[in-house]
């Protein structure tokens, strides 16, 4: 039996970021950059206008005040999308719209509510200093200049980015496609009458889920019974895949074979056995050079430990940075007992209490009720050396759902 630090760095250890592919921009958001992207191009490529107004020279502007306005005479309109045919000399000023290019010979633009027109004159109120109103070509991104750099998970302004240095396409690491395979005598289809003994495989669902929303590919696999030869078919037909997950059989039971099959397959196995709860019979191993993960069977152990490893796993084969999720420090709210020398990962809600998190455990922490894990914000952390985590200690928690932060009152 090993420790959950020591699980975690084996795992991380033995994975590594898949290869890249080219996508469209549309579908890169959420992706991690396997490039880094340089642009050819200014961004903004031109001087232009960040207000409708006049664009002048600014020596004309000398002592200008809504009192004393200065006229000047107008030479042209110049509209977003066109080149300015005039140049703007002593004495005169163009009409100018937001985003249009700065004519030449000037270098300053007043605002239209600083000004007034009257007989293609333009009278101006205002004395601005030279640059004012004016967007210089490259402020943004200089040609040649990193714009995002390798590792990068893509956020909607980067694809923004990306899009205004012409970039329709980039290169991402590959999602990891996950076979998903359940065993067990017991287990029904959904859709399914239930006979006398059986369940719903609500594993491959509840997985499914979570690996789509690790960013990943699920492939649900049949059911495969508790047999060693059915065992050991279904998961070499899951090692076509880039990560292979199971659930079930990896106890100590008499009708649990997934480790012989693991043995019979040459499944190079790194660890079985995790001193936490739930999920301690999990297993880790290297199956044709991809990461296995045999998962305890109850639903609660199943999605915890698709939690702890999992998701990490996936994370950096997707090239993430951060492959662990985020975790808050919370007061515990009420006395939680614990076993002793196991790292205990208490389903809890998180409370916001002015000025710190209460976490408060969900109820029933059997690894078989679900509808606690459901109920739960996160999972608290109780260390393995203590035998209860009592009010008021001070625990980490792995938040499950970013939407926790979310709230249901404007925020100004
Ligand atoms: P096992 O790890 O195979 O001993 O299974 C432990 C418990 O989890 C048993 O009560 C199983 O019925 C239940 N279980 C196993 N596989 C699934 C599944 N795919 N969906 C829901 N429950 C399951
Ligand atoms: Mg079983």
């Amino acid at each position: 039996m090993i420790s959950v630090r020591d699980a975690l760095t084996t795992i991380l250890e033995t994975v590594s970021p898949l290869a890249g592919e080219r996508v469209g921009l549309l579908h890169a958001a959420g992706r991690v950059l396997a490039e880094e992207i340089r642009s050819e191009r200014d961004v903004p490529p031109f001087a232009n206008s960040a207000m409708d107004g006049y664009a002048v020279r600014c020596d004309d502007l000398y002592g200008a005040t809504p009192d004393q306005p200065i006229g000047l005479t107008l030479v042209e309109v110049v509209q977003a999308g066109r080149v300015p045919t005039q140049a703007v000399t002593p004495g005169t000023a163009s009409k100018i719209m937001t985003g249009a290019i700065i004519p030449p010979g000037a270098d300053t633009v007043v605002r239209i509510e600083d000004t007034e027109e009257e007989n293609g004159r333009v009278w101006i109120k205002r004395q601005e200093r030279a640059g004012t109103h004016i967007r210089m070509s490259g402020e943004d991104i200089r040609r040649g200049q990193v714009v995002l750099e390798k590792g990068r998970r893509l956020r909607p302004a980067d694809i923004g980015l990306l899009a205004s240095v012409g970039r329709s396409f980039v290169l991402v690491h590959q999602r990891p496609r996950v076979a998903i395979l359940s065993t067990g005598n017991e287990l029904a289809e959904i859709d399914e009458t239930l006979r006398p003994g059986q369940i719903v495989n609500s594993n491959a669902y509840s997985l499914a889920a979570a690996v789509r929303e690790a960013g990943g590919e699920p492939v649900v696999l049949e059911i495969a019974r508790d047999t060693l030869e059915e065992i050991r078919a279904a998961l070499a037909e899951a090692a076509r895949h880039d990560v292979i997950l199971s659930t079930g059989g990896v106890s100590v039971g008499e009708f649990d074979f997934v480790k012989a099959a693991m043995d019979e397959l040459g499944i190079r196995r790194l660890f079985w056995r995790v001193a936490q709860r739930p999920g301690k019979p999990l297993t880790f191993g290297l199956l044709r050079e991809r990461p296995y993960f045999g998962l305890p069977g109850n639903p609660v152990s199943a999605l915890v430990c698709f939690y702890l490893y999992v998701r990490p796993a996936l994370y950096r084969m997707a090239g993430h940075r951060k492959p662990f999720l985020p975790v808050v420090h919370a007061r515990v709210g009420a006395d939680i007992p614990k076993a002793k020398d196991l790292t205990e990962f208490v389903r809890c809600r998180l409370i916001w209490k002015d000025d710190h998190y209460e976490a408060l455990s969900t109820g029933n922490q059997s690894s078989g009720v679900l509808s606690s894990l459901s109920m739960g914000d996160g999972l608290l952390i109780g260390p393995a050396e203590l035998p209860l985590l009592p009010q008021g200690l001070i625990v980490k928690v792995l938040v499950l759902d970013n939407e926790h932060f979310a709230s249901e009152r404007p925020p100004c």
